[in-house]
């Protein structure tokens, strides 16, 4: 198997937590034997993250989407914005907040659960009122956690561990802009997604009554 930053594999990631026996968790409880915390950080693509959002549900999987309100890429309180949050939550997964510092608020768009947008060591793992921060102990622990970040995985890819149900829980952090589109390196991947990037912006002006002909 290759673990290529792509959709089929992602698919065999999924089918390995399947197969290893593992149950899709929320940050609404603490870690269990046997919890699977999926976790999607949306940086830039509101489009990126419905493509996944389909493909887990398809295959009977649900993860937490941490959306954010001052992102630099997107809009969520735009109608593509709202139209996303509403598919989200109709495929059964949920929506916390990607926050940027030292900015925490919440409405009623999320989920009481933060995960800070590249975050400094000195308040990654801080607690934060009124809702739980995926950093902080115990839904942190290095021996429990494994990221996907500018494709490079810190401790291998982990779909033989996975398969084998060799973790007692885990929190996995994945980025879907990096799987869904294509290339063979990361700079390669992010061309790829500002392609599409611009088709996308092409319709919405369109939507917002700009003159193309
Ligand atoms: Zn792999
Ligand atoms: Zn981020």
């Amino acid at each position: 198997m290759t673990c290529a930053f792509d959709l089929a594999h992602y698919r065999e990631l999924l089918d390995a937590a399947h197969a290893g026996g593992y149950r899709w968790a929320f940050f609404d409880h603490e870690p269990r034997p046997g919890d699977l915390f999926l976790r999607h950080d949306v940086d830039m693509s509101l489009e990126a993250a419905l493509a996944f959002a389909e493909l887990e549900a398809e295959r009977g999987a649900a993860a937490t989407y941490f959306l954010m309100t001052r992102s630099d890429f997107y809009n969520l309180a735009s109608r593509s914005g709202e139209r996303a949050l509403s598919r989200l939550r109709e495929l059964g997964h949920r929506v916390g907040l990607h926050g940027v510092h030292p900015d925490a608020t919440f409405d009623e768009r999320f989920d009481p659960v933060l995960a800070w947008h590249t975050p400094e060591p000195e308040y990654m793992s801080r607690p934060v009122e009124g809702a739980v921060n995926v950093m902080q102990p115990p839904w942190f622990d290095p021996a429990h956690y494994r990221s996907d970040s500018n494709q490079r995985w810190r401790s291998g890819c982990p779909h033989d561990d996975l398969r084998a149900g060799r973790f007692e829980w885990l929190q996995l952090l994945v980025h879907p802009e990096i799987w869904l589109y294509p290339g063979a390196t990361m700079r390669e991947t992010m061309l790829a997604y500002l392609e599409a990037d611009r088709d996308a912006k092409l319709r919405l002006m369109l939507e917002n009554r700009i003159d193309l002909s």
